[in-house]
């Protein structure tokens, strides 16, 4: 999970002030030799550091921090907003031209994973800001890029821009915006090439694609786990390009977080969206406060609401309610049910946005399992349309058949159906509470 190893360490230091009455110079000073340890461990720039616990210190041993009611959360509290402005304070927004289409090249090394974002970032101005992005494929140097794209766009379902790997990428860059303009697409997005180094060659091309396509936005792609490599690599694209932002990927696989944390100081660029996984909807926004939030341990209840409210069908939603009343709930509902909850990321992420989650003893380390869920759906799609909807008609020898055409056991089948009977019954109670209710207050 994203900063895992930096949270349970900077959530363990806090722990130890928290809850003080009495808050000395000396208590702040200790608290602070950990936090900096934690940092530097965590890959965060040396200087980077040395500024954060200096700021830190110097407001923390502040007499209205010290003398106030609650230091311990007062210092916290202080952490938090200098952790928060340390990623650029406010949430940095993606620019929206007043003369459409508006332009933005993604650029990057081989392998940060600029393809992937940029259809990523597609499906998120679609789903988010319902707006109709053409993707452009401009990468003709690494042989499946064009591919890459192509197929992307149609798992999308959205139209791809590519004259092959033989014309030059300005080329292709200034056809596609023109032919943006003649279909109204109000976003072009340009993958352009990425090389293994930043070479000289690189950066010419960048140079000649950003004169002719007049980008208003320029994207850095660039891999959150390669740490401090990130943040040289931002630097050097930002003194010869002008970044106006830049996307971390695979933050889900980066226990350490260096880069998310110094990209922003060291290079004044920030950070715009966050990967979170291979998927096309694992793209985030970034909001440094909520992140902050996050690394702290407080949760990020706001993020999750807007997962949710991205990831869940609102009609299916009511329809499942509408057949959790009235009982006629079958096990193809439950498959349905189970797949709209996974679509909101993996379960050990949603934990760790819900706040004080790490307080509960034993959800911390509870690896949620997500093996099981999959059991469970083998299982059930091992039944019959009939056994789906009448689970009572399932003898022993079905059992058995569903058993073996799911991989798993007879003892596995038994708990399911029993489960499946036990949540059926606290329905039953459920609708029946809310029905008295309803009488009581006068409706029909
Ligand atoms: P490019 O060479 O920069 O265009 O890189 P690609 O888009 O082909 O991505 C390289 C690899 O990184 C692919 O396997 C992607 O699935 C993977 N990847 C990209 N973004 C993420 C992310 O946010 N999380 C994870 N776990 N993998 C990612």
């Amino acid at each position: 999970m994203a900063f895992e190893g930096l949270a349970s360490r900077l959530q363990q230091t806090m722990q130890k002030i928290r809850g003080k009455g009495v808050v000395n110079e000396a208590d702040v000073k200790e608290m602070m030799r950990e936090v900096r340890l934690a940092l530097l461990e965590a890959d965060v720039n040396f200087k980077v550091v040395k500024d954060f616990v200096k700021r830190v210190n110097e407001r923390a041993v502040g007499q209205e921090v010290l003398k106030s009611l609650t230091p311990g959360q007062q210092v916290i509290k202080v952490v938090q907003e200098e952790l928060t402005a340390l990623m650029g304070g406010e949430q940095s927004k993606i620019a929206v031209s007043n003369r459409p289409p508006t332009v933005i090249m993604m650029v990057g090394l081989q392998g940060a994973g600029k393809t992937t974002t940029t259809g990523k970032l597609a499906n998120l101005l679609r789903k988010k800001y319902n707006r109709k992005p053409l993707l452009v494929a401009a990468d003709i140097y690494r042989p499946a890029a064009i591919k890459q794209l192509e197929t992307l766009g149609k798992q999308l379902n959205m139209p791809v821009f590519s004259l092959g790997d033989q014309v030059s990428p300005v080329e292709i860059a200034k056809q596609a915006i023109a032919k943006a303009k003649e279909e109204h697409l109000d976003y072009v997005l340009i993958d352009t090439a990425g090389r293994l180094h930043i070479d000289e060659a690189l950066m010419d091309e960048l140079q000649q694609v950003k004169e002719i396509a007049k980008p208003d936005e320029i994207f850095l792609v660039v891999d959150a786990m390669t740490g401090q490599d990130a943040v040289n690599v931002a630097d050097s694209f930002h003194q010869q390009l002008g970044l106006t932002g830049a996307v971390l990927t695979k933050l889900d696989g980066d226990t350490r977080g260096g880069a998310a944390l110094s990209i922003r100081a060291v290079t004044n660029t920030p950070i715009k969206f966050v990967g979170m996984g291979e998927k096309l909807d694992a793209l985030e926004p970034f909001h440094p406060e909520r992140m902050a939030s996050r690394i702290l341990g407080m949760g990020d209840v706001l993020t999750l609401i807007e997962k949710a409210q991205m990831a869940v069908d609102e009609d299916k939603a009511r329809e499942l309610e509408q057949k959790m009343r009235s009982m006629s709930f079958t096990f193809e509902d439950f498959l349905d049910q189970l797949g709209q909850v996974r679509k909101l990321g993996p379960l050990d992420e949603i934990l760790g946005m819900l706040p004080g989650a790490n307080k509960i003893k034993g959800l911390k380390d509870m690896k949620v399992d997500e093996k099981q869920i999959k059991h469970v759906e083998a299982i059930i799609q091992s039944m019959t349309k009939e056994e789906k909807i009448h689970p009572e008609i399932i003898s022993a020898s079905r059992k058995k058949r569903i058993a073996k055409g799911s991989g798993r056991n007879v003892q596995e089948v038994n708990r399911l159906l029993k489960q499946f009977e036990d949540m059926k019954k606290m329905m039953k109670q459920m609708s029946g509470m809310t029905a008295k209710g309803k009488k009581k207050g006068g409706f029909k």
